[in-house]
């Protein structure tokens, strides 16, 4: 490990792992570090993508996928189900990834692309200098240290600090934060290329109960419920208890992990002087389904392209990394969450009766590709009134 960098990223998860990767493969100099001692573990996720976006960043490799998605199956509070076979699902078919090793291959890319990885190493504080981010503090297996950089990109995850370290706003409302709990079970009967998703206010208040294939008879079961539903009693690990015990009595649970989910608006703004911030750092999860591999890859990939551009035209002042911020809101990503920001905002509100009413015409529709913006058009089309709902919600988000 160097004293200095041309860029340093905090935090090897996807977001983090895919920048040092393109800084490095942008031929400058790049430091990951990653608190844990291993990359990949503890899997805080449900580890479902889609195929299409996947295939953006790496082939697919049996060695880190756990399961093939051919339908994904929806079940309304009144156990009415939906099912979306892959020539509708389209880009919502995928695969169920092992994180523990697909974060490792793709920390491996970047080490093989030239980037320095140094495991076991916290960042501690920045380093300002006149206000502009230089650099971190960090502890690297005890030993405390100075890192200079040109541009850090903080990586960090959902309860990123990096960035408030540098006096950014990263609060999000307890409301937004989804309580989430997950087990792998293994010994269940289960459908090995359906993803599950359970809905309604008596499973998971404000959220969703998800079943994902780990493979023949094993499965990531787990729930994420708005914070503000959680209490002594109602916790998302009781919902979630409850509803093995009843589906899966005889399963038996060898991993269990708890962990949060923002579901918020993306901080409004996420570059400083001399600093970027990516993934579930920069608040860019999909506020409906709680999805954010992609998007961690995506905004890991193009701060590094931008910082990159940057530091070799000798300016990493806000300004000057401030197309990072633009372009990712212009993208179909930004604007995918925007528009799902708005319908989970709607979708929580609704009382059972009507989540029952919408899945039941949903399953009616004829639709031709299943996507969140295809489902609302149609319907739309058949409740002209949702059209006003969603109108004045989105007046009210203003
Ligand atoms: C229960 C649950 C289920 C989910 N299911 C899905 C799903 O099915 N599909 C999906 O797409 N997304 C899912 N997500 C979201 C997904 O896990 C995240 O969006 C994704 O991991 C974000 O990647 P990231 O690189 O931004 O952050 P992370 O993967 O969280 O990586 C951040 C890294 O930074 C490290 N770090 C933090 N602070 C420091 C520091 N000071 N110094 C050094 N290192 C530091 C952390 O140890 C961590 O390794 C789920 C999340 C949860 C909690």
């Amino acid at each position: 490990m160097k004293d200095k960098y041309d860029m340093l990223i905090v935090g090897g998860g996807p977001a983090g792992a895919v920048a040092a990767r393109t800084a490095a493969e942008s031929g400058h100099s790049v430091l990951l570090v990653e608190k844990r001692p291993a990359i990949g573990v503890p899997v805080r996720c449900a580890e479902g993508i889609g195929r299409d976006v996947l295939a953006e960043f790496i082939d697919p490799d049996e060695r880190w996928i756990s399961a093939e998605i051919k339908r994904a199956t929806i079940v309304a509070p009144d156990a009415t189900s939906m099912i979306l076979e892959s020539d509708l699902a389209g880009s919502k078919v995928g695969y169920i990834l092992d994180r523990k090793i697909f974060d490792r291959e793709l920390v491996w890319q970047a080490a093989d692309a030239g980037a320095d990885i140094a495991v076991k190493t916290r960042a501690t504080a920045p380093v300002l200098q006149d206000g502009a981010v230089k650099g971190a503090f960090i502890d690297s297996c005890g030993q405390k240290k100075k890192v200079t950089a040109d541009v850090v990109i903080a990586a960090d995850g959902v309860e990123s600090k990096f960035a408030r370290w540098c006096g950014i706003d990263t609060t999000v409302p307890v409301r937004e934060i989804m309580s989430s709990v997950q087990y792998i079970m293994t010994d269940i009967d289960i459908d090995p290329h359906s993803t599950v998703f359970f809905l309604g206010n008596e499973v998971a208040p404000e959220g969703y109960l998800w079943i994902f294939p780990k493979g023949v008879r094993s499965a990531n079961v787990g729930i994420g419920i708005s914070g503000k539903k959680s209490g002594e009693g109602h916790r998302a690990k009781d919902y979630l208890d409850r509803f093995v015990a009843s589906r899966f009595p005889d399963g038996k649970i060898i991993e269990c992990i708890v962990g949060g989910v923002s579901v918020c608006q993306p901080l409004s703004c996420t570059v400083a002087d001399g600093l970027i911030l990516a993934g579930d750092a920069a608040r860019v999860v999909d506020p409906l389904t709680g999805g954010g591999i992609y998007n961690a890859m995506y905004t890991g990939k193009l701060a590094a392209g931008v910082a990159s551009k940057a530091i070799s035209k000798g300016d990493t002042k806000k300004a000057a990394l401030m197309p990072y911020d633009q372009e990712w809101r212009a993208s179909a990503m930004g604007k995918a969450i925007a528009r799902n920001y708005m319908i989970k905002e709607y979708l929580i509100k609704l009382p059972d009766q009507k989540l029952n009413d919408i899945i039941q015409s949903a399953s009616q529709l004829n639709l031709k590709e299943f996507s969140t913006l295809s489902l609302i058009k149609e319907l739309i089309s058949r409740n002209p009134k949702l059209l006003v709902e969603l109108t004045a919600l989105r007046a009210s988000l203003r």
